[in-house]
C-alpha cells in the first residue's frame, strides 16, 4: 500500500526530541482508531509499521525520512469511516505540517505521547486545545491518493511530543495483531525484508526499530532478502 507519509516532514519538528525513560512503554494501554470491529465491511490492517518489505522499496523516497521504516500502522477502510482518538488527550494539530496528506489531526496524550492520524478525508471538525476522549470520533477516513478508490486507508502514527521520534503502535494499541496479521498484504508476500547478514532482525508485528526523524537508514542492507525486482508492491 502506498502511503506517501514521509512527505511533509522536514520541517515539522521542535523542540528537543523526549527522553526515552520518560515515555511509557508499550503495554496495551490505548485503543484502536475505529469504534467498529475489523471486517471486509468496517476496516482490516494494510500494513504493518517498520522494516516492510514495501518500506524497504521506498526507504530513500516516501519513507527517506524516515530511516527507511513505514513509520505507521496502515488500517485499509472505506473513506468516510469514522476514526476515534485512541486514548484521552488533548487536540494539538489540525492539519499541521506533518505529512500524510490530505488532512491530518495530531492529539497529544498526557503520558507524553502523541497520536497522528493520517490521509483523512476532510479537515477534522475538532479544534486546537480541544480536549477529547478515548472512543471519541474526531475525524473521518480518507486516500492517500484522494480518490476513495486508490488507496483508502487511515495512517497511525506514535510520536514524541517533539514530533522527532517514532514509536511501533503495535505494543501500544491493544488488538488482536496476529488475526489482523493474516489478512495483511504483507503477510501474504514476503513479509517483512530481511537483511541475510541478521535474517531474524524485525521479522515480526511487534519486533520493529523506532524511529528518528531524518536519521540515517535503518534497512540499506547488505544482503536483503527479497530482491527489489521483480516485485511490485501490493495495492489496493
Ligand atoms: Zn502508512
Amino acid at each position: 500500500m502506498v502511503c506517501p507519509t514521509g512527505i511533509g516532514t522536514a520541517s515539522a519538528h521542535s523542540g528537543k526530541p523526549a527522553a526515552l525513560s520518560s515515555l511509557p512503554r508499550p503495554a496495551g494501554q490505548y485503543g484502536l482508531p475505529f469504534a467498529s470491529p475489523p471486517g471486509p465491511d468496517t476496516w482490516l490492517l494494510g500494513q504493518f509499521y517498520g522494516n516492510t518489505a514495501f518500506a524497504y522499496e521506498q526507504r530513500r523516497t516516501l519513507y527517506g525520512n524516515g530511516q527507511g521504516m513505514h513509520f505507521g500502522l496502515d488500517f485499509s477502510a472505506p473513506c468516510g469511516t469514522p476514526v476515534v482518538a485512541i486514548t484521552d488527550g488533548v487536540v494539538s494539530e489540525v492539519d499541521g505540517p506533518h505529512g500524510s496528506a490530505p488532512h491530518n489531526l495530531v492529539i497529544n496524550h498526557p503520558d507524553g505521547l502523541s497520536s497522528l492520524y493520517g490521509h483523512l478525508l476532510s479537515k477534522p471538525a475538532v479544534k486546537v486545545g480541544q480536549p477529547v476522549r478515548r472512543g471519541e470520533v474526531v475525524a473521518r477516513s480518507g486516500d492517500s491518493q484522494g480518490t476513495c478508490v486508490s488507496e483508502p486507508h487511515l495512517h497511525l502514527e506514535i510520536r514524541d511530543h517533539s514530533h522527532q521520534l517514532l514509536f511501533n503502535p503495535v505494543g501500544y494499541l491493544r488488538a488482536d495483531w496476529a488475526s489482523l496479521g493474516l489478512v495483511n498484504p504483507d503477510m501474504a508476500g514476503p513479509g517483512f525484508q530481511q537483511d541475510l547478514r541478521q535474517p531474524g532482525a524485525w521479522q515480526t508485528p511487534e519486533d520493529q526499530p523506532s524511529v528518528r526523524l531524518h536519521g540515517p537508514l535503518l534497512n540499506n542492507f547488505a544482503q536483503p532478502w527479497p530482491p527489489l525486482a521483480p516485485r511490485t508492491p501490493v495495492k489496493k
